[in-house]
């Protein structure tokens, strides 16, 4: 059995679970929300505060961790190692004031000491650090900083406290991490890690029906990239064939244009749920 510990509640708890019943999981949460199992799968999950989550996977109370990579960096483990991101709960942890300032001898407000505390050494900057948990956004304005360092997906609650981003300390988004396991456990991993896997390549993937004349076949085979190569099908008019395939989203819009061109009519798009490859 492998125990995997998960965002209790918060901005990362519900597309959490979304991701892991799109692996495949099918989740029984326990009558008090602390556990969950998974039946058909030898996982469980444990749910935790985030803050809480790299240091119970560091210390052997869960195998593996599931958070923002934001707090990984923040509580550093040496231990633990990032296994796959995983592509949502994106956001950067940056700085940010309401005019320009010079960082040498200000005071940035923070949840992310550590983490800032790393980057200001690096550069060589002697600041001051404001170790707050919460609300770091209204510092500046209360007169006990210059500027913050705060995680930032729009930046809709930066602008309205009046502050200006002007530099980015760290992208974030959420990971699967872990250390390292016994062979039996790692066997399991590998088996999550087939799912996890077959999921991200879905996510950026489409499969795509499209009719074509045969006469435009060759030039529809050069467009498309594929797995391996499309599959093409008779219709009934025999000057026509059926061409499926899948399509890569970094190059969708591009592909659906250059297809056209080539000739292709009807072009169907369809989520995939895996792709394991
Ligand atoms: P919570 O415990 O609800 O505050 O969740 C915070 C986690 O959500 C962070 O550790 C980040 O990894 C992630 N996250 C994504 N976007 C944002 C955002 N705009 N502000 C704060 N956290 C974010």
């Amino acid at each position: 059995m492998l125990r995997l510990a998960v965002q209790k509640s918060g901005r990362l708890a519900d597309q959490t679970l979304a991701f892991l019943r799109a692996c495949g999981l099918s989740i029984q949460q326990s009558p008090h929300g602390l556990t969950a199992t998974c039946p058909g799968f030898p996982l469980d999950l444990l749910f935790l505060r985030s803050k809480d989550i790299p240091e119970i996977v560091a210390d052997g109370g869960a195998d593996l961790g599931l958070c923002g990579e934001d707090v990984l960096v923040e509580r550093g483990c040496e231990a633990l190692e990032v296994i796959e991101r995983l592509g949502f709960g994106r956001c950067r942890l940056s700085l940010a004031a309401p005019t320009e300032i010079d960082l040498d001898g200000a005071r940035i407000a923070t949840s992310y000491p550590r983490t800032l505390g790393r980057w200001l050494e690096a550069r060589g900057t002697a600041s001051t650090l404001v170790d707050l948990s919460g609300s770091v956004e209204i510092a500046p304005s209360l007169g006990i900083a210059d500027a913050v360092c705060d995680l930032v997906a729009t930046g809709s609650t930066l602008a309205q406290n009046g502050l200006t981003e002007f530099e980015t300390v760290l992208r974030s988004e959420a990971v699967l991490f872990g250390r390292v396991l016994t062979d039996d456990k790692q066997d399991i991993l590998d088996r999550l890690l087939l799912r996890v896997r077959s999921r991200l390549a879905a996510e950026r993937t489409r499969y795509i029906v499209m009719n074509a004349p045969r006469t435009a076949v060759e030039r529809i085979r050069t467009l498309l990239p594929g797995l391996k190569t499309p599959t093409i099908s008779p219709l009934t008019d025999p000057d026509w064939v059926s061409i499926a395939t899948v399509v890569g989203l970094d190059v969708f819009w591009e592909t659906m244009h250059a297809l056209k061109e080539a000739g292709a009519v009807g072009i169907l798009v369809m989520p995939i749920e895996q792709l394991v490859l």
